[in-house]
């Protein structure tokens, strides 16, 4: 998890956070993992208020593991 944010582009560390949300599908900020809404991960953006650059980030572990076992997984025998 970043707590230290930092602009690649400025060096900024004037980064805000937008927590991701999924309220409903198709909205918010998340990548759909699975059949449902409910399955859907969360990304956190983050936005530098010196020069506009923004990143996502998936901020949850086991977040990132789902998204690695729908979109990834090339590591390891299923
Ligand atoms: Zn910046």
């Amino acid at each position: 998890v970043k707590t230290t944010a930092t602009c690649p582009k400025c060096g900024s560390h004037e980064l805000i956070r937008i927590p991701g949300s999924t309220r409903a599908f198709g909205t918010g900020n998340n990548i759909p993992a699975g059949m449902t809404i409910f399955s859907s991960v969360k990304v956190a953006r983050f936005l530098c208020s010196h020069c506009g650059y923004s990143e996502e980030w998936v901020e949850s572990p086991a977040d990132i593991e789902k998204l690695r076992k729908k979109y990834g997984g090339s590591e390891g025998a299923g």
